[in-house]
């Protein structure tokens, strides 16, 4: 499906952005290589977005193709034993459902982040333990391996059916055939080992996550109900911050030394420009009161990172997706 002059205000948790040239739901990969096509075809670029639960798009909007995976990306099964395969589409509230209904423990941390699976991979989204276990957990934690599509990998050649290095795999997570349907492009599988997880990083700009394989542990269902409330528990300061926003808006430079503590130290909780302010709940956290556009929060994001550069020496590094 092909929507023109789309807002993206529509489609980011933030409420903000102006007009995508074009926003494409693929429901398969053959979907998304006419999306790709037509961006090339008028000269524009393309880009990915999950539910836009971490993305900041512009006033002006973006001049391209915006690629949102459907259909068959949101398809979750149930393979052999405890692994599960999952679109990248599929939304992580489902993913925690599904995986609920079948005794399936090991993503309940998922519960209460609002993006989608291809979102939470190429983020390595993740929540602090509950009570009592040292850490955090986050999706690399759990996963197997991912299928992408790699289109900057000019040396891979399709193989009738796979490619690459990872030619064992007998199926495809979409099930269909590279060779067939991408030409020279590809689709390939990418073990846990191959991705470069970090803190709230995959490394995998420039590929298009189509799906996983994630490894679950079967458990009981009242002591995953018990794991649930305890993540949601933890989590409870976010439904008070009561307006749209993109969560947690810089990394924590540290363990010690969390963003939202050296912005509030700043003196900036409550900070407002236009209708974007700094939330008196989190200061790691900017809220559109109503009709905030993306130059007031840029605005905020400028004053938090002059304002803790000065104060303690430190740089934020952005958390967010700027479009
Ligand atoms: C209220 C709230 C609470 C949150 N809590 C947490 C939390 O506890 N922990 C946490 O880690 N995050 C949290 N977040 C942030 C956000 O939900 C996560 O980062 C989430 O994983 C982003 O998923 P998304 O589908 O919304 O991705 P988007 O915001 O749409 O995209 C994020 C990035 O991923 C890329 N991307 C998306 N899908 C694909 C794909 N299929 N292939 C390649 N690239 C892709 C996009 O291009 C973009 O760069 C929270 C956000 C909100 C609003």
């Amino acid at each position: 499906m092909l929507r023109y002059n789309e807002l993206l205000s529509r489609h980011t948790s933030f409420r903000i952005g102006g007009p995508a040239y074009c926003w494409a739901e693929p429901g398969n990969p053959k979907e998304i290589l006419e999306a790709i096509s037509l961006a090339k075809s008028k000269n524009k670029k393309f880009i990915i977005a999950g539910k836009g639960t971490n993305l900041l798009a512009r006033d002006e909007g973006f001049d391209g193709v915006i690629i949102h995976l459907a259909g068959d990306f949101e398809k979750i099964e149930l393979k052999s034993g405890d692994i599960i395969k999952v679109g990248a589409g599929l939304g992580l509230a489902k993913l925690v459902k599904y995986a609920f209904d079948k005794s399936l423990g090991g993503c309940e941390f998922l519960a209460g982040i609002p993006g989608d699976l291809g979102g939470a991979i190429f983020m390595n989204a993740g929540a602090r333990r509950p009570k009592g276990e040292p850490g955090f957990i986050e999706i690399k934690d759990i996963l197997l391996d991912i299928e992408v599509l790699d289109l900057k990998d000019k040396k891979m050649e399709p193989t009738g059916g796979s490619c690459g290095r990872n030619t064992e795999r007998p199926e495809h997570i979409c099930g269909l055939k590279a060779a067939t349907v991408l030409g020279r492009e590809c689709i390939k599988i990418l073990g846990k080992k191959e991705i470069d997880f970090r803190y709230r990083s995959s490394g995998l700009d420039g590929k298009i996550i189509l799906g996983a394989r994630l490894s679950l542990k079967k458990d009981k269902k009242e002591d995953m109900q018990l794991r649930i409330s305890e993540f949601n528990k933890k989590r409870e300061w976010l439904t008070k911050i009561g307006f749209p926003n993109a969560g947690s808006i810089f990394k924590n430079p540290g363990a010690d030394k969390p963003a939202g503590m050296l912005i509030e130290s700043c003196g900036l909780k409550g900070k407002r420009i236009g209708d974007a302010e700094i939330s008196g709940v989190h200061a790691n956290v900017i809220v559109n009161l109503g009709k905030a556009a993306a130059k007031d929060v840029l605005g905020l994001i400028d004053l938090a990172r002059t304002s803790v550069k000065q104060k303690f020496g430190i740089d934020l590094e952005l958390e967010l997706k700027i479009l």
